[in-house]
């Protein structure tokens, strides 16, 4: 494939130019969502990113396999592998089946994702369909010699696997670092060494969710399913693993240690990490008040929202930021994007209507290669969004009858709206109206009654013409005569 793509390698901490394994295959593992409670703005910024990865891969004319899986058991409450399994938790609160509560989030997440215009992945593997293939991984890593078994668990032996290989490549923390960050809340001597991380957990008598396994019954460790879900679907080797900055240590560093000592070879090669977000400056958590779900951002009800925003407007504002940059959401900044957006989408909608002319005086630069080069550089979204801004000046300026634009070169600014603002970036053409719906055929609609009256107007049929546009204000349109026909938007 002839580009030059270069994407940031947490690994290496540098931009590395993207050459798959096995071209023209990209095989690509995103971590997805623990579905133990409703969709909030943390899972909208890696889902949003990784979207675009997979859609900008496809772009360049890649056959991409995307993994992004469903952790339904074994993320624990304190993050390492203390505490109490975040659904089966859940499901005792409410006295659900853990099942239960893991699809109704799931079926949650999924329309969220829809009305974000995220892409379904390839392949979405759940954790629990998958303990076989963690158990075997778990067993490599023992016969191996990596991992020991105590009181019914097993547990990686850091110490062994930082004598033999480097723990810490990825966060660039070393052992001792790591050991000061761990807290000793459970298994205390259980393991050998603090630093050490669960593999597998023994069932306590109240557990719900559990399996048989040659330690007993129990449940895998968190960190088991991705490595075991992306070597059995994408392979011992591939070419990209996604996540959010808060998953390098310890969950990827952990998923390296385990790859490296089940197969004697590291998994992935490259690995992309799409920074947090925060809210007015303060860090997302319950506990602050300032939790906000997307169904929320989508209506409006949250005490803090002073109104609603749309799922194309969360977009929007998500990829004016470079993905590795952080991003404060608060009610300003959101409005400002939204309005943006909409300055975006007149353009567009002004370029449809654009009359050609003979020559071209516009001063029409090369967008189409300056979105290529921003997006071949680590997804610099902010620049595409940028370039078609001033694609947009261009377009106004013809509108406005003050320089003109031939069809070929109308029709070149087209396709690159439709390929870099909808095709690559994912944004949909329906900012004012929220969730899901393409209104391509509404719009036309709407143009053809327009064109009627208009022709109403040319036949000084003034009944028809304002018969048309009182009925269409009264419906919530918004419609203004221009030099050559008309122009409207919704209210
Ligand atoms: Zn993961």
């Amino acid at each position: 494939m002839e580009h030059n793509f270069f994407i940031y390698n947490t690994l290496n901490r540098r931009k590395e130019q993207f050459v798959p394994l096995n071209e023209p295959f990209v095989g690509m593992y995103v971590c997805g969502p623990t579905v133990y409670g409703d969709p909030h703005l943390g899972h909208a910024r890696p889902s949003i990113t990784f979207d675009v990865l997979f859609r900008y891969l496809k772009h360049l004319g890649y056959k991409v396999r995307y993994v992004r899986n469903i952790t339904d058991v074994g993320h624990l409450e304190h993050d390492a592998d203390e505490g109490e399994d975040k659904i089966a938790k859940k499901a005792r609160l409410e006295q659900l089946e853990p099942m239960e509560v893991a699809q109704y989030y799931t079926n949650r997440y999924h329309d969220a994702m829809a009305a974000l215009n995220v892409l379904p992945p390839s392949i979405e593997p759940h954790a629990t369909g998958h303990i076989i293939e963690q158990e075997e991984l778990v067993k490599e890593i023992q016969a191996n010699g990596y991992a020991y078994e105590s009181n019914g668990s097993v547990y990686f032996d850091v110490e062994k696997y930082n004598q033999d290989h480097r723990y810490g490549i990825l966060s660039g923390r070393n052992l001792d670092d790591t050991k000061d960050a761990s807290r000793e809340l459970d298994g205390v001597g259980e393991k050998r060494h603090q630093a050490d991380f669960a593999l597998w957990k023994k069932a306590q008598p109240e557990h719900i969710m559990r399996w048989p396994s040659p330690w007993g019954d129990g449940f895998p460790g968190w960190h088991c399913e991705c490595t075991a879900m992306g070597r059995k679907y994408l392979g011992r080797q591939f070419d990209i693993h996604g996540g959010g900055m808060d998953l390098v240590f310890p969950h990827h560093e952990c998923e390296i240690a385990q790859a490296v000592a089940s197969q004697g070879e590291p998994m992935v090669r490259y690995w992309m990490h799409n920074n947090m977000i925060t809210i007015n400056g303060q860090k997302m958590g319950k506990s602050l008040g300032n939790f906000i779900t997307l169904e929320q951002f989508f209506t409006g009800e949250h005490a803090s929202l002073t109104q609603a925003y749309s799922p194309m407007t969360i977009r929007f504002f998500i990829l004016q930021a470079h993905y590795r940059g952080t991003v404060d959401f608060s009610n300003e900044a959101l409005q400002a994007a939204e309005k943006a957006y909409e300055r975006m989408l007149d353009g567009w909608h002004r370029l449809q209507s654009l009359k050609p002319a003979e020559t071209t005086t516009a001063e029409l630069e090369n967008y189409r290669e300056r979105c290529a080069e921003a997006m071949n550089d680590d997804l610099n979204t902010p620049i595409v969004i940028a370039t078609l801004f001033d694609a947009c000046r261009v377009i106004n300026q013809v509108n406005d009858g003050k320089a003109t634009m031939t069809q070929a070169d109308i029709d070149e600014l087209k396709d690159v709206f439709q390929t870099y603002l909808f095709d690559v970036l994912g944004l949909r053409d329906n900012a004012a109206q929220g969730a899901g719906v393409d209104l391509t055929p509404y719009r036309k609609a709407v143009d053809l009654l327009l064109e009627i009256r208009k022709s109403a107007k040319a036949n000084k049929d003034w009944t028809t013409s304002d018969l048309i546009r009182n009925k269409m204000t009264e419906a919530g349109f918004d419609v203004k005569d221009t030099k050559d026909g008309f122009e409207w938007k919704l209210k």
